[in-house]
């Protein structure tokens, strides 16, 4: 039988190993295992495949199905599930990292993601080096002796720079690293990055896998060895994903084909009316033409997801005065819920980044950025011309 179709993987992966014949995957709310005899838990405990304790993976057979449902979607062998998108960054770098290594990572970044590389990373004794991903000569040339990781977001946070992730992975390939990405923008459904080269994916899964802006969790995805090095530091750091969440995420799944779409409709439309708008300087969507990687984006995604920043005319007091005066879309950092969000990037996700790097980044004291709702996508449109009106 051929594959079956992303949005029917959305439904179906990972579902149905149920006893009791139960239709939902149950929530096994269990933190220990009860083995049948002393034989069958030494062996567990020397590596054979069985659930022993929520921390060590597979964690609970809802999380087991979970992350059979993610990989299906994002095209991987396995996956760990952890406590948010930073615990799954931070498995990642102490798998693949140690003292005296060099991590290349890309400059534009969320801003967890830049502390954790700027300055724990540095404690440890690794070497990180922040480049503009979206130039192949820059990344040749900040490549060393010692790099054992590239590390991209694309699109990235909040500028909606676009990597070429084929291309880095051949680069990365050559010079002997992984090439590790970011995916919480496009979700799985508009990008796939192992597909495309990369050798894992890490997610957030706050985000669009949830979906609802109601939980905190985390994915990798990638071939079984990489996944099979991240095991033993995501076990002994402890930030493994709670069982209420695995089973928030399995359903939140579910719908991320139908969500993506209306996300991306929207931000589309938003996009369109906000580069039209007279106060409105710079629109950073990948689907609009004037994006400066506007062909990357259409050869590596499959559509442009639901996120875009903007700069108002007029600067911060401007961009201050839009978000204060929007009715429908909330104040408030995070993305990928169901309902519209705007935030303030210099003074709130990227205020930890030093100010010099943020503007020569494009990250401007005025950039507004929107996570796009899955609302009448009139009413999202109305709120903003009305808020553009009162600056
Ligand atoms: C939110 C986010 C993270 C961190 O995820 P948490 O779940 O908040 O730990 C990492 N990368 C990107 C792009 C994000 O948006």
């Amino acid at each position: 039988m051929k594959e079956p179709g992303f949005g029917t993987r959305c439904v179906h992966a990972g579902e149905g190993h149920n006893p009791y014949g139960a239709h939902a995957t149950p929530i096994y709310q269990t933190s220990t295992y009860v083995f049948d005899n002393a034989e069958q838990a030494a062996e567990i405990f020397s590596g054979a495949s069985g659930y022993r304790y929520i921390r060590s993976a597979p964690n609970t057979p809802t999380h087991a199905a979970f992350i059979e449902k993610i990989c299906s979607l994002e095209g991987g062998e396995a996956g760990l599930a952890f406590s948010s998108g930073m615990a799954a960054e931070i498995a990642l770098v102490l798998s693949m990292l140690k003292k005296g290594d060099h991590l290349l990572s890309t400059n534009i970044i969320y801003g967890g993601t830049f502390g954790l590389f700027s300055s724990l990373m540095t404690k440890f004794g690794i070497e990180v080096s922040f480049v503009d991903t979206t130039n192949e000569e820059i990344i040749r040339r900040g490549l060393q002796e010692n790099t054992k990781m590239i590390f991209l977001e694309s699109p990235a946070n909040p500028t909606m720079a676009i990597s070429d992730i084929s291309l880095i992975g051949k680069i990365a390939r050559d010079a002997g690293a992984i090439l590790a990405v970011d995916n919480t923008f496009a979700t799985p459904y508009f990008q796939r990055p192992l597909c495309l080269g990369a050798d894992v994916v890490v997610e957030s899964c706050t985000k669009y896998i949830g979906g609802h802006g109601d939980l905190l969790g985390g994915v990798a995805v990638a071939g079984r060895e990489i996944i099979q090095k991240m095991k033993r530091p995501a076990v002994l750091a402890g930030g493994t994903m709670g069982t209420h969440e695995a089973w928030l995420c399995l359903r939140g799944l579910k719908t991320l084909h139908l969500r993506m779409e209306r996300h991306a409709k929207n931000a589309m439309q938003l996009a369109q009316f906000l580069h039209s708008h007279p106060r409105v300087s710079r629109v950073n969507y990948p689907g609009l033409a004037s994006h400066p990687q506007h062909a990357l984006a259409s050869r590596q995604m499959s559509g442009w997801g639901g996120m875009l920043s903007f700069e108002v005319k007029g600067g911060i007091d401007a961009g201050q005065r839009l978000m204060n005066s929007l009715k429908l879309c909330s104040l408030a950092v995070s993305l990928g819920s169901v309902d519209t969000l705007v935030e303030h990037p210099a003074s709130m996700t990227h205020a930890v980044m030093p100010r010099e790097m943020r503007e020569s980044l494009g990250i401007s004291d005025g950039l507004v950025r929107v996570s796009v709702g899955i609302e009448d996508e009139e009413d999202i449109l109305q709120d903003f011309a009305e808020g553009l009106e009162k600056i």
